[in-house]
């Protein structure tokens, strides 16, 4: 069964009474969540129930050796994530035989997180997991818990493997959300091309925090990064910081505050109202108050009293940033102070999806489309205490999909949340937990239907490769490695790279070879946790990326140049004049440099060129192409097809994925005026993982679709020739050049005309 819905509705109540029961009834239970922090969290609340019989443990990376045995001798409640699952208690079964013979429910919480390539992965380890279980003669009830996704028994079925029941109805209590689109204003500062460039959204939601708790309105800002919650905090510090000066002890008439700091004043000084001299005793001037009160000081409400004015003079403690990794304690000390009202305003990364139990707010603050109509709802979900009315404000980056999505509401409202998508069935992803389950028990004809109708041809193509052996009895793994570490399950297949932080040893994580070029090249800012690191090295060879710990002012974005090659069509259909194609592509990417942009402003600081090898990668990819006629019309028409076609597959990026759950960093694609293999002028777009992942075949069942939402990005900026908020590129590797916007419009309102209908 899987229940699918929204923040705060009660699901772990609903997986925990029969989860309990069957525990007390002598049954065990298995549970699995995607991080660490969260099982921490379950476990602290089953220890809370006090319940003798219910012996809970979380068993992961960090268990002591010790207590591993115990666990697995005597534990009937298992908190622990896929990674573990895959790589210790699958391959040592034998070892958990009294919990699998006993195993009566598998719990998987917040499953909307195993989606793309990682989804895929933690699909076959289910099926892996469900192998073992019948081995040990239990069939154990699957009970999945995600945020709101459309179609959830259908994902849950792909995932496990299972026919599944579906639980959607939301019958907890909630007030109305008011849901506003912000959409910065355009700047005077210029970017590549002299293209114009947006306030960023964590400069807007500062002003908007800091509006915010003002008025009283306890408010909690989701920012992407660690560095950038916490900019958004000092930020809305000092800006409140100001009104306290400008209200300390005085009475103050509306106006005053919004006067001019002084010209050339004293850089350190504070702009100082005109009508209130500084008092004596103001020793700490706040920094960044060139805004400052300025810009709202006219809808400063006025204290009434001392008491509510000395309330004003503490208003900038009352704003806090919060980051993963915090000890339980403080998270629950800051659960109170938001409760309290102590805190006032929180800028968080979305750390605090994991582990913290906020209830009582009455606004937040979304910096950035968040990826996913489901974590819009799940974010805004945070907001309204007791059934009150709340507020939600998605602010926009300067990015082609949130400026489609701040102009479209339609696309957002009335629209079901996005379908997970996976594919467990990507032969690079089912041939390596193949060879794991034989290594576990050898596999059987009896197994094969498990692991979905592509097994017979993958488990073909391991034999042929030498790495498993086919005896009469079955598929036998006989080598001397861990079948386990052919699966990198986080990344993407291929030797991952480990990502080492320099001064100490420690290890971040690893990211998939492919990866590694466009995340963890030299010189890349690499965010682990909210947390942000510098690479100092990327060694290739030695498959280590050298990181250190690092406050840059500035974010990266690898470029690439790409090649890509027709393998085969395996679907088209015409699309107005032209034709749309799905299949499979060879891709010849090359990282050749990196873009470094400011992160307050946003501003372009320079390109830096990078020396990495080019990488090949088989993948699938969706493509449209235009016949010469069309192509010669719009070219009379005086545009750059070239720069039309490029500007289209640009924004194509940004919008797919509205449709396909996919990170704008998960695709690429190639774009050319005339493609050797088709003869025409051809826009690709192409899943960045071997083998595939599901988004470009997603792409080409809502191409038409995906592409009127391209057009109208495009169309709905009010930049003049192109900007990062339509059609440039931060990934292109031709310094997004040549780029024609009205030639890319033209180009897909050829593209969208319906044929003539037939008379
Ligand atoms: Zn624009
Ligand atoms: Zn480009």
């Amino acid at each position: 069964m899987i229940i699918s819905t929204g923040t705060a509705s009660g699901k772990s109540l609903a997986y925990l009474t029969p989860a309990v029961a069957s525990c007390l009834d002598g049954g065990t239970v298995l549970y699995l969540t995607p991080t660490k922090a969260l099982a921490a969290d379950q476990l602290r609340g089953l220890r809370e129930l006090r319940v003798t019989q219910l012996r809970a443990a979380c068993f992961d990376g960090d268990t002591p050796f010790e207590e591993r045995t115990w666990i697995r001798q005597h534990a009937n409640y298992v908190l622990t994530n896929p990674d573990m699952l895959h790589r210790s208690i699958l391959p040592r079964h034998a070892q958990w035989s009294s919990f699998f013979r006993r195993l009566r429910m598998v719990v998987v919480d917040e499953c909307h997180g195993y989606r793309g390539v990682f989804g895929s992965h933690v699909a076959q380890i289910l099926r892996r997991l469900r192998r073992v279980c019948a081995r040990y003669g239990s069939q154990p009830v699957f009970l999945l818990a995600s945020a709101t996704a459309s179609e959830p028994g259908a994902f849950a079925m792909r995932l496990t493997g299972l026919e599944m029941a579906e639980v959607t109805s939301d019958g907890s209590p909630k007030g109305a959300t008011t849901i506003a689109l912000w959409e910065p204003p355009l700047t005077e500062l210029r970017g590549e091309r002299g293209a114009p460039v947006r306030r960023t959204a964590t400069a807007e939601a500062a002003d908007l925090l800091t509006d915010l708790v003002l008025a009283k309105v306890r408010t909690l800002a989701f920012v992407r990064s660690r560095r950038g919650a916490e900019t958004v905090a000092l930020t809305a510090r000092a800006k409140l910081a100001d009104v306290a000066f400008s209200l300390a002890g005085t009475p103050v008439d509306g106006s005053s505050s919004t006067a001019s700091a002084p010209a050339g004043g004293n850089p350190g000084a504070l702009p100082t109202p005109s009508t209130t001299p500084p008092p004596s005793d103001q020793g700490t001037a706040p920094p960044g108050s060139e805004q400052g009160a300025l810009s709202w000081g006219a809808s400063v409400p006025v204290p009434e009293s001392e008491s509510e004015s000395a309330d004003w003079a503490a208003l900038p403690d009352r704003i806090a940033a919060y980051r993963a990794g915090y000890l339980a304690e403080d998270r629950r000390l800051l659960e109170k102070a938001l409760r309290s009202g102590s805190i006032m305003g929180l800028a968080t990364t979305n750390a605090l999806e994991l582990g913290v139990d906020v209830s009582g707010l009455d606004a937040v603050l979304i910096a950035g489309w968040p990826g996913t109509r489901a974590s819009l709802w799940q974010q805004a979900g945070r907001a309204g205490r007791d059934g009150q009315e709340a507020l939600a404000v998605l602010i926009a980056r300067d990015d082609p999909l949130d400026t489609y999505l701040v102009h479209h509401p339609q696309a957002l409202f009335g629209q079901p949340v996005e379908a997970i998508v996976l594919d467990p069935d990507n032969p690079y992803v089912l041939g390596p937990h193949l060879c794991a389950a034989a290594a576990e028990i050898p596999l059987t004809d009896a197994d094969l239907p498990v692991f979905g109708p592509t097994t017979p041809n993958v488990l073909d193509d391991l034999v042929t490769e030498g790495l498993l052996r086919k005896r009469p009895a079955g598929w036998f793994w006989t080598k001397r490695e861990r079948a386990t570490d052919l699966a990198d399950i986080r990344g993407g297949g291929g030797a991952p790279i480990q990502v080492v932080e320099s001064a100490t040893g420690r290890l971040l994580g690893s990211v998939d070879e492919p990866s590694a070029h466009t995340t963890v090249h030299t010189g890349a800012v690499y965010l682990h946790q909210g947390e942000t690191y510098l690479v100092e090295l990327l060694d290739l060879e030695a498959g280590v990326a050298l990181v250190g710990g690092a406050e840059p002012d500035y974010t990266t974005f690898a470029r690439d140049v790409t090649e890509i090659s027709v393998l085969a069509s395996l679907r088209s259909h015409d699309l107005g004049p032209g034709s749309l194609h799905f299949g499979e592509v060879e891709v010849t990417r090359q990282v050749v440099s990196y873009l470094k942009r400011r992160l307050q402003s946003g501003e372009m600081l320079g390109d830096e060129p990078l020396d990495l090898p080019p990488r090949t990668l088989r993948t699938r990819a969706v493509w449209w192409t235009l016949p010469a006629s069309e192509v010669a019309a719009l070219a009379e028409e005086g545009f750059d097809l070239g720069g039309a076609a490029h500007a289209a597959e640009h924004a194509a990026i940004g919008l797919l994925p509205l449709f396909a759950t996919c990170d704008r960093w998960d695709i690429g694609g190639v774009s050319t005026e005339l493609h050797a293999d088709t003869g025409l002028l051809t826009v690709f777009v192409y899943d960045g993982h071997e083998g595939g992942a599901g988004f470009a075949e997603r792409g080409y069942a809502r191409a038409t679709d995906w592409l009127t939402a391209t057009r109208e990005a495009i169309a709905s900026c009010e930049c003049e020739r192109g900007c990062p908020s339509c059609i440039q590129s931060p990934k292109c590797g031709n310094g997004n050049e040549p780029l024609d916007k009205r030639g890319a419009i033209h180009l897909l309102d050829t593209l969208l005309r319906s044929a003539p209908a037939a008379s």
